[in-house]
């Protein structure tokens, strides 16, 4: 590595040589794809904030409302589509697997996208806005009507249907903690991408990649998690295909 190589071709050159790679990624990958962030001015919807619609609270007090606030984020997602960023993360797990290393995708976002793409070591943390699950029988399926009749009912047991989503206050699905602790702990770097890290147990992991040895780089215009080695500043659909 030449000391003249500039901090994205550093970190190409690691990436090209590492031997397990965990990559996260938050609301500003799908940015770029045009999708709003929570905190980003366009998030609001009729004067509501995301943390007061998307939990069991409001559920439970107004389950018409906080689907319609679905019906409103299907809508706006349903004609997105994943951006260069979320491709090169294809690109780069298909490179990886050639050379028999490990990928894992781990995502808060519940938008689809990397899937759409064609990511397949993924665990979406936050679950999928296209999924359902009913709160009777609690059977999950995919459900992509746009919109949604409001409210939507299970058809094999005629219980209210919820978005299959972790809402704030809401365990994650302990699984998919565990398998994402496990790519953690031992991976030798890791990508963030485009997240706050205000949401936790996603803020953690950085740390906790940091202090199992892995090298980690942050990707976001913004300042974000102190944990990262290299901080590349700027948009995730510009950076990370600059990174395959
Ligand atoms: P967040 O806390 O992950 O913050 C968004 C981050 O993206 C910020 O740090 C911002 O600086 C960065 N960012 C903005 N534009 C970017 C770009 N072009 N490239 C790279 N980074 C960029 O996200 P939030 O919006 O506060 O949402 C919190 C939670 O809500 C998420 O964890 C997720 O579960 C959910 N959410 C999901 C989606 C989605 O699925 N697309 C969208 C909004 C919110
Ligand atoms: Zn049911």
């Amino acid at each position: 590595m030449s000391r003249m190589s500039s901090p994205i071709e550093q970190v190409r050159e690691r990436l090209s040589s590492a031997c397990r790679v965990t990559v996260l990624t938050g609301a500003g990958i799908s940015a770029d794809s045009g999708i709003p962030t929570f905190r980003g001015p366009d998030g609001l919807w009729k004067n509501f904030r995301a943390e007061d619609l998307a939990t069991p609270e409001a559920f439970t007090r107004d389950p018409a409302l906080v689907w319609e606030w679905y019906n409103w984020r299907r809508e706006l997602l349903a004609t997105k589509e994943p951006n260069p960023a979320h491709r090169a993360l294809v690109s780069i797990e298909g490179k990886m697997e050639t050379r028999r290393a490990q990928f894992h995708l781990l995502t808060q976002n519940v938008d689809g996208l990397h899937g759409l793409a064609g990511s397949r070591n993924l665990i979406e943390l936050h679950g999928n806005i296209w999924e359902v699950r009913c709160t009777g029988c609690g059977a999950v399926t995919e459900d992509r009507r746009v919109p949604i009749p409001i409210p939507p009912y299970c058809s094999s047991c005629g219980k209210m249907l919820r978005p299959h989503i972790v809402w704030f206050g809401e365990m994650l699905d302990s699984d998919d903690v565990s398998r994402a602790l496990e790519s953690l702990e031992h991976c030798d770097m890791m990508l963030v991408i485009g997240t706050s890290g205000v949401v936790q147990p996603a803020a953690s992991f950085a740390s906790t990649a940091r202090s199992a040895g892995a090298f980690v780089v942050e990707i976001n215009p913004d300042a974000s998690s102190g944990a990262a080695h290299v901080a590349l500043r700027g948009r995730a659909a510009e950076i990370v295909p600059l990174l395959v």
